[in-house]
């Protein structure tokens, strides 16, 4: 099934308003086992729309558009799509009474306005908006299936869900596409990569891929066929995925690391303590992001200056003078102080230079320590992280929980981590 996304805007040409709308579409369509070829978008212009929406429907099955169902001058999706179906536009009483309904329900009367939302192209059906005003349209042009969706996101995902899905479904003749994210952080991509060389054949079935955000680099599958022949070809190749990259592997699908993190210490009914510099808390941002988490954090220290080191946290003069504050042994001594201040399991520190200013040729921008302490001792490990000042100082805080998901699962970080 050969498709094609019309996204329908001003706002979406002048970049006021970024096309989620069809990315989320362009996912939902590899999932049914559509073959989307092209998005298209085009501003407010009737002209435009008309024209869009020719080129988009020759040669597709399936049309999917987004937007301009409104009730006000701008919105022309219905009118652009009777010109270019040449159809008439005519009146659709249902829709007039769903849309009279809606405004019923929220107690308002309805305002004239919204009566043009009740039009549509002759031979095409309305498709009722449980969310919104803004009925949708189905209609069948030429050999072109087309669906014309509000461009609310939030109206546009239920139309789909309630009234295109299922459809598409059916006329993918059985075959769907399973999709899985496999989570790695810790290696570069060319590193992760390069272990499943072989499974990332172009054109393959199932298709593996990598891509990278935040540091976390991740190998998605694609796996096209029934549904379970498609979830038994995911199966198969997460577990050759898993032999090959082992505990690297830290989440499935949208799992984050401190979702993870948070999950192990409830499980061992441990906690865990900050210690931040470069970092200035972000480390607990993320570990406090998860519901339920003051079971298993109780607090931090962002000791940002050497000053606020020493009174905080106890760390000697002598040894920020001599090792300095961006070292192993302060990153060490700051572990330490945290745990025992907050009486806590475990305590992460972290002390860097995220730049773009304060590197040295010894001390370069992107140096890191991370410590990791527990009643047995302390871990302190240096890294170099790449990138801009965001990057460095998120990347530090996914490698601080690293090193704690690891020390749970009772992991050496040398057997797991590449160096
Ligand atoms: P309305 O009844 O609200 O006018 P509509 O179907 O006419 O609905 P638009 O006017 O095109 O939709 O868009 C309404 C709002 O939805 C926009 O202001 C924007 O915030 C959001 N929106 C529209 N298109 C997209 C898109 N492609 N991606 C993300 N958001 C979008
Ligand atoms: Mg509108």
């Amino acid at each position: 099934m050969r498709a094609e996304i019309l996204s329908i805007g001003d706002e979406l040409i002048s970049g006021q308003t970024i096309n989620r709308n069809a990315a989320w579409l362009g996912e939902q369509l590899q999932t049914v086992g559509a073959d989307c070829r092209r998005h298209l978008t085009v501003g407010d212009n009737l002209d435009e729309i008309v024209e869009a929406m020719r080129a988009s429907a020759r040669g597709s099955d399936l049309l999917l558009i987004s937007g301009g169902l409104g009730p006000t001058d701008d919105d022309l999706t219905r009118r652009a799509l009777a010109v270019a179906m040449h159809e008439e536009l005519v009146f659709d009483p249902a829709a007039f009474a769903d849309i009279e309904s809606f405004f019923s329900r929220l107690g308002r009367p309805m305002p004239d306005v919204n009566r043009v939302q009740a039009m549509r192209p002759a031979s095409a059906k309305c498709i009722p908006n449980a969310q919104g005003t803004a009925p949708g349209l189905a209609a069948q042009w030429g050999k072109c299936r087309v669906f014309a969706l509000p461009g609310v996101p939030r109206e546009m995902k239920a139309m789909f869900q309630a009234a295109v899905v299922a459809e598409l479904e059916g006329r993918s003749g059985g075959s769907v596409v399973r999709i899985r994210k496999i989570n790695t952080f810790g290696a570069g991509e060319s590193w992760v990569g390069d272990k499943i060389k072989d499974l990332m054949q172009r054109g393959a079935n199932p298709t593996v891929g990598t891509s990278v955000h935040d540091g976390v680099v991740s190998v998605r599958i694609y796996a096209r066929g029934r549904p379970e022949e498609a979830e038994a070809m995911l199966g198969r190749t997460t577990r050759r995925i898993g032999e090959r990259l082992g505990d690297l592997i830290f989440s499935f699908d949208e799992q984050t690391m401190e979702q993870v993190v948070g999950t192990l210490l409830l499980e061992k009914r441990q906690t865990v303590a900050t210690a931040e510099s470069c970092t200035g808390g972000l480390l607990s941002q993320l570990l406090t992001s998860i519901p339920g988490s003051s079971a298993f954090f109780g607090g931090g220290w962002i000791t940002y200056s050497t000053t606020l080191k020493q009174s905080e946290l106890g760390i000697p003069e002598s040894l920020l003078q001599s090792a300095g504050a961006v070292s192993a042994e302060v990153a060490a001594e700051m572990a330490g102080a945290a745990r025992r201040n907050a009486a806590s399991d475990w305590a992460l520190a972290v002390t860097g230079i995220a730049g773009p200013d304060g590197g040295s040729a010894e001390k370069p921008v992107g140096l890191v320590y991370i410590a990791l302490a527990n009643a047995k001792g302390c871990d302190a490990r240096r890294f170099i992280f790449s990138g801009g000042r965001e990057q460095v100082r998120l990347r530090a805080g996914q490698m601080a929980m690293t090193m704690l998901r690891l020390s749970l699962a009772n992991l050496k970080f040398e057997d797991v981590v590449p160096g």
